[in-house]
């Protein structure tokens, strides 16, 4: 028999999720030195992950790595069965049948919660579910927001939470040259949003958004930034915290915050940090009409600081309150996961179950690290794991079936519509040409309406 990874028997690999992690990972498999031929699933019709629906629209060079993917999306080796979940629409015990590894990267898009009382209420959302909804995720839980209150409270002190506050306050005119749909452009547009404030429960020097995106904040128009001073305080350990090689994006961003003093008052929008600030419930009759943060102390050495309540609280008046404390990944059926951290257990990308490795079965991005890093970071995460299915590729099994073709026609018998990279490329055309104005192009709501193209 030819060897496993030969132009006579190439290595079928599956990968599971079209996000950064798993384009990257069918890119560095189809350019080994190993022949391949990757097929990558995804739950939605249309592909790119993060990169479409995580983004934020007012980011627009983010996306250009969608360039790249789309040149993998090319190759003669690839295929794309958008629209397939799985779990739902295909099984691992079917996958298996049809490739020699398995390679999950399905991200993390489930919500770290605050666990607070109060976090039920109407108008305290996760990060994902507002973030879903203004880049038009088509499986959107919520499909609407209330945005008649002039008080938002963003928790967290991530490049998330920035991003949530920044589309708070920008003016119609500056989202109407994005890729954000019409309808939330107006919904946007009519929001009674005045002030937001920004929830961290430690100092400047531990959040962990980054430079450019605090920088980013001074071409919002018409917005004053105001910061409480006692977190501007730095006592000896932040000062020797901010001295550490990582901490390049505090020493930029402090003298930013320094300038925040005697900003004007009758701005239009006006974003308030609030460091040293954790949440300790959110208060309301039926919906949320205030939250309370207790005020914190940092201690602990540099670089392990935690947070410390001093006893005092204080309370905002507010009718949002959106957290944005970090992500799970979602357990899929028949692929191990660890409910603890919510990711899958594994070493360098190879999964494992009970420290021990898993044949055939791979995972990278998100659901292998946890939700850090940007985008380009999941190239660096897929190689490694490349780097070990290539290593292994001698003791995989070799799957029975090995057709790409007669999986999908499989699929179709079974009453699923899988579809391939030329159709997401009619529903992407379609996206483009009904896009008015200066948008690039006008995003479909829903899995029904991208369908409708290939009708
Ligand atoms: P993140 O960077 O991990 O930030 C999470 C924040 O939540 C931290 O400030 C953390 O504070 C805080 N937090 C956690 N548990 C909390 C609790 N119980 N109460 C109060 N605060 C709590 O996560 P993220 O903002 O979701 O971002 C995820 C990844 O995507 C990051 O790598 C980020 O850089 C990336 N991203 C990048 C961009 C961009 O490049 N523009 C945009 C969006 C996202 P502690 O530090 O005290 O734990």
């Amino acid at each position: 028999m030819a060897k496993l990874g030969s132009s006579e028997l190439p290595l079928r690999v599956a990968v599971v999720g079209a996000g950064p992690a798993g384009f990257y990972a069918a890119e560095l498999l189809l350019r080994n030195d190993i022949e391949c031929e990757v097929d990558l699933f995804e739950a939605l019709p249309c592909p790119y992950g993060l990169v479409r629906h995580g983004v934020a629209p007012d980011h627009p060079k983010m996306r250009t790595v969608i360039n790249r993917f789309d040149k993998t999306g090319d190759e003669e080796n690839f295929s794309y069965f958008g629209n397939t979940r799985l779990g739902t629409d295909i099984s691992v015990d079917t996958l298996r049948e049809y490739y020699d590894a398995i390679l999950i990267s399905t991200g993390s898009q489930k919500p770290r919660r605050l666990g607070i009382p109060g976090e039920e209420l109407e108008g305290s959302y996760s990060a994902e579910q507002f973030i879903n909804w203004y880049n038009a995720h088509p499986a959107l839980e919520l499909k609407d927001f209330d945005l008649s209150c002039e008080t938002a409270v963003v928790v967290g002190n991530g490049n998330v939470a920035l991003d949530i506050a920044r589309i708070l306050a920008h003016t119609p005119e500056e989202l109407a040259k994005t890729d954000m749909a019409t309808p939330i452009i107006e919904k946007l547009a009519a929001s009674n949003i005045k002030t937001v404030y920004i929830a961290g429960r430690r100092g400047p020097v531990q959040a962990s958004f980054t430079s450019p995106e605090i920088r980013e904040f001074d071409q919002l128009e018409n917005t004053a930034f105001h910061i409480n001073a006692d977190a501007m305080a730095l006592d000896a350990e932040d000062q020797e915290e901010l001295e550490f090689k990582d901490h390049n994006h505090a020493r930029k961003f402090m003298p930013v915050f320094e300038g925040y003093d005697g900003q004007p008052s009758d701005a239009k929008h006006h974003i308030k940090f609030r460091f040293l600030r954790s949440p300790v419930s959110i208060e309301g009759d039926g919906k949320v009409e205030q939250i309370t943060l207790q005020t914190n102390r940092l201690s602990g050495p540099a670089g392990s600081r935690k947070a410390k309540s001093i006893g005092e609280t204080e309370t905002i008046s507010c009718g949002l309150v959106f957290s944005c404390i970090g992500y799970r990944g979602r357990s899929i059926e028949g692929i191990p996961f660890d409910e603890q951290w919510g990711g899958i257990p594994n070493v360098e990308g190879r999964v494992t179950v009970d420290g021990k490795v898993h044949t055939g079965l791979y995972t990278s991005g998100w659901i292998k690290r946890g939700p850090s890093g940007v985008i380009g970071t999941n190239k660096v995460d897929s190689k490694e794991t490349i780097l070990k299915i290539v290593e292994d590729v001698e003791t995989l099994n070799v799957a029975p079936n090995r057709s790409s073709d007669a999986l999908r026609e499989q699929l179709v018998s079974e009453g699923k519509r899988p579809i391939d990279f030329a159709d997401w490329k009619k529903i992407d055309d379609a996206e483009v040409a009904r896009a008015k104005g200066d948008k690039p192009r006008e995003k479909f709501l829903t899995v029904e309406e991208m369908l409708a193209v290939l009708d």
